[in-house]
C-alpha cells in the first residue's frame, strides 16, 4: 500500500473527551472518528487492525470446531419476554417499536436468539455438543459510554454459544474455549490474565474473565504470585464460610424470640457505628405484588431493623446480581420456606446476602424473622445470635488486598488493573429451560439442553492493545495486530531515478514475501514521515536514501529501538521476518 492511495488521517489535536491514551491515540492516528456519544466510524487504517483481531479470533474458533453463523442485530421482544429479560435488562437495552407498534430491541447479546435457533434446528442428541459463533455488532445503551471504542454503545463482539446434553459435556467444551481464548490472546501478543469471575447467581455457575493488563483498566484483579489463583476483585473479596446444603424441608420459622433491638444495640453487636450500618445494610422486603419479580429475587436476603426506614434504599444495584427468580429454586437451595430468612446484606457486596443466608440456614435453627406478603412485620428475631453470626461472616469477607495471603493458601496476592476483553460462562439451563430448548436423548425422551456462552470484545481489544503498547510518540502495535508491518520511508525519492527503482524493488520484494508494507510516497520531509509512522505504530521502519544505494544497505529501525542500524538489501526479508 502507498500513502498516495491510502491517505493517513493523522491529526495533532487531542479531543477534549479523550481521557485515556488509547482513545487519544486512536483519534490522532486516524483509526476511528466519533459520530455520536459511544458511536464510532472505523477509518481504513483502524479497520485493518480490527480485521486482524477478527481474523485471529475466527481462525482459532474454527480450529476449536465452532461453527460460524450471523444473527440479526434486530431482535423481537417476544424472545426476550420468554426469558424475562425484556423486563430485567433495564435501560442498557436499546428498545424500539416497528411501524406496527411491535416491540424490538437492538441486541446487546444473543442468548435468546441462539436458543431459539437451537430449539428449532437441533433435533437429536447426536448433533451435540455443538458450538455456534458470530462476529457481529452489538448495541448497549451504556450509562457512561467512554474511552472511545473501549466502552461504546455500538461495538463488535465475537459471541459463541454451546449446546450440550449434560454438564460434563459443557465442562469439556468450556475447557476447550478457555484454551482457545488463551491461544487467541497469546497470538495477539498481549499480556493478559484469565481470572475467576462471579456470576452472582445461585448454584455456583462457573465463569472466567480474560483481562488485558493495563494501568488504565476499569477492573481490579487479584492473583497469587506463586500459584494459578486469579480472580476479579468482586470474586476474590468473597471468602465463603463453609456451607453444606441443609436438609430439604427444614424451615426457619420454628422458634421466635420476641422483641427487637434498636439500631444502636445492633451496631454494638456488629462492632460498628450506626451511620455505617445505615449505609451498608439493606432491608429487603417481600413485595406486596407477587408479579414484581425483581423484588422477589431479593426477598430472602433480608432484614435488619424492625422499622421500615431502610425501605427507601434503592435495591436495583444488588438485585441486578441475582438471576434466579423462582420461589421454588430459592426454597430448594436454602431449604426454607419463601418469605423467611436471614440477616444482612451490604449494598456494595451483593454476595454477602447469599453467604449469610447460607450461613443462617446452616447454623440458626431458631433463627427467625417473619415476613408476610405485605412486607416485613417482625414476629421476632434472635438478635444476639443473629448479630454474632453476622459478625463472624463479615469477618470472613473483608476485601482482599495487596500482599494478603492467597485464598488458595499458596503465595501472596498481587492486585493489578485489567481491561475485560473476554468472558466465558457456563449458563447451564437458564435460557434453554425458559425457552424450552429440548432435544431427544438416547432414551428417546425430550431433554433440556445445557448451555455455555463465550464473548470477546473485538473492538475493545484494539483499544486494549494500545493501552498496553504506546509511548509519547504514539502507538506500539504487537506485530500480529499492526495495520502494516513495515513502513518504507524514501529520502528525496523524486530527485533520483536510481532511488525510485530501488524503493520499488524493495517494496515488491517485501510484499511478495507476504509482508504488509506501507510505502510513504508523499513528498514530505523525513521528520514528518517518521512522526506519522511512529504515531500509527508501524513496528519496522526502513529508510532508503541515495547514500545507502552505494553500500547496498537500508537504514532499519524498530518502533522501540533507540538507534537505527544498516541492513543489506539482500538480507532485508529475512531480517524482518
Ligand atoms: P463490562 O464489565 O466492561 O461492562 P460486560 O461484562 O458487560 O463488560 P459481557 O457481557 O461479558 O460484557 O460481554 C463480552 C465482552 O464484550 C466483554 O468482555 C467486553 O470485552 C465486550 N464489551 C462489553 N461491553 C462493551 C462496550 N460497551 N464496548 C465495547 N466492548 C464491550
Ligand atoms: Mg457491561
Ligand atoms: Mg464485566
Ligand atoms: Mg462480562
Amino acid at each position: 500500500m502507498r500513502t498516495s492511495q491510502f491517505p493517513l488521517s493523522t491529526v495533532k489535536e487531542i479531543p477534549a473527551d479523550a481521557e485515556i491514551a488509547s482513545h487519544q491515540l486512536m483519534i490522532r492516528a486516524g483509526l476511528i472518528r466519533k459520530l455520536a456519544a459511544g458511536v464510532y466510524t472505523w477509518l481504513p487504517l483502524g479497520l485493518r487492525v480490527l480485521r486482524k483481531v477478527e481474523h485471529i479470533v475466527r481462525e482459532e474458533m474454527n480450529k476449536a470446531g465452532a461453527l460460524e453463523v450471523l444473527m440479526p442485530a434486530l431482535q423481537p421482544a417476544e424472545l426476550w419476554q420468554e426469558t424475562g429479560r425484556w423486563e430485567k435488562y433495564g435501560p442498557e437495552l436499546a428498545r424500539m417499536k416497528d411501524r406496527h407498534e411491535r416491540d424490538f430491541c437492538l441486541g446487546p447479546t444473543h442468548e435468546e436468539i441462539i436458543t431459539d435457533l437451537a430449539r428449532n434446528e437441533l433435533r437429536s442428541y447426536k448433533q451435540l455438543p455443538i458450538t455456534y459463533y458470530q462476529i457481529q455488532t452489538k448495541f448497549r445503551d451504556e450509562i457512561r459510554p467512554r474511552f472511545g471504542v473501549m466502552r461504546s454503545r455500538e461495538f463488535v463482539m465475537k459471541d459463541a454459544y454451546s449446546f450440550h446434553l449434560d454438564q460434563e459435556s459443557l465442562q469439556a467444551t468450556y475447557d476447550v474455549m478457555y484454551q482457545t481464548y488463551t491461544n487467541i490472546f497469546n497470538r495477539f501478543g498481549l499480556k493478559f490474565r484469565a481470572v475467576m469471575a462471579d456470576s452472582g447467581s445461585i448454584g455456583g455457575a462457573v465463569s472466567h474473565e480474560f483481562h488485558v493488563l493495563a494501568a488504565s483498566g476499569e477492573d481490579a484483579i487479584a492473583f497469587s504470585d506463586t500459584s494459578d489463583y486469579a480472580a476479579n476483585i468482586e470474586k476474590a473479596e468473597v471468602r465463603r464460610p463453609p456451607f453444606n446444603r441443609p436438609e430439604p424441608g427444614r424451615n426457619l420459622e420454628k422458634t421466635a424470640t420476641p422483641g427487637k433491638k434498636t439500631i444502636a444495640e445492633v451496631c454494638e453487636f456488629l462492632g460498628t457505628t450506626a451511620d455505617k450500618v445505615l449505609k451498608t445494610l439493606i432491608l429487603v422486603q417481600r413485595p406486596a405484588n407477587p408479579q414484581d419479580r425483581e423484588a422477589r429475587n431479593a426477598y430472602y436476603m433480608v432484614l435488619l431493623r424492625g422499622d421500615h426506614e431502610l425501605n427507601e434504599i434503592k435495591l436495583s444495584k444488588i438485585i441486578g446480581n441475582f438471576d434466579f427468580a423462582k420461589d421454588d429454586e430459592v426454597q430448594e437451595a436454602l431449604g426454607c420456606r419463601p418469605g423467611y430468612i436471614g440477616p444482612v446484606c451490604q449494598e456494595n457486596q451483593p454476595f454477602l446476602g447469599h453467604i449469610i443466608a447460607d450461613y443462617a440456614v446452616e447454623n440458626l435453627s431458631d433463627f427467625v424473622c417473619g415476613a408476610n406478603d405485605e412486607g416485613f412485620h417482625y414476629t421476632g428475631v434472635n438478635w444476639e445470635r443473629d448479630c454474632a453470626l453476622t459478625q463472624e461472616c463479615l469477618h470472613d469477607i473483608r476485601q482482599i488486598g495487596e500482599g494478603d495471603p492467597s485464598p488458595d493458601g499458596e503465595g501472596n496476592i498481587t492486585i493489578a488493573r485489567g481491561i475485560e476483553v473476554g468472558h466465558i460462562f457456563q449458563l447451564g439451563t437458564k435460557y434453554s429451560e425458559a425457552m424450552n430448548a429440548a432435544i431427544v436423548n438416547e432414551a428417546g425422551k425430550n431433554q433440556i439442553m445445557v448451555m455455555g456462552c463465550y464473548g470477546i470484545g473485538i473492538s475493545r481489544v484494539v483499544a486494549a492493545a494500545i493501552e498496553q503498547g504506546h509511548d509519547e510518540r504514539g502507538i506500539i502495535w504487537p506485530n500480529e495486530l499492526a495495520p502494516f508491518q513495515v513502513a518504507i520511508c524514501p529520502m528525496n525519492m523524486y530527485k533520483s531515478d536510481r532511488l525510485v527503482d530501488t524503493v520499488e524493488k524493495v517494496y515488491q520484494e517485501l510484499t511478495a514475501a507476504g509482508i504488509e508494507v506501507l510505502l510513504d510516497d508523499r513528498k514530505v520531509r523525513a521528520g514528518f514521515m517518521f512522526s506519522d509512522m511512529e504515531l500509527i505504530g508501524i513496528p519496522h521502519r526502513i529508510v532508503i536514501g541515495d547514500r545507502g544505494l552505494d553500500s547496498g544497505t537500508v537504514e532499519y529501525q524498530g518502533r522501540t529501538d533507540r538507534e537505527s542500524q544498516e541492513v543489506p538489501f539482500s538480507e532485508l526479508v529475512g531480517f524482518i521476518k
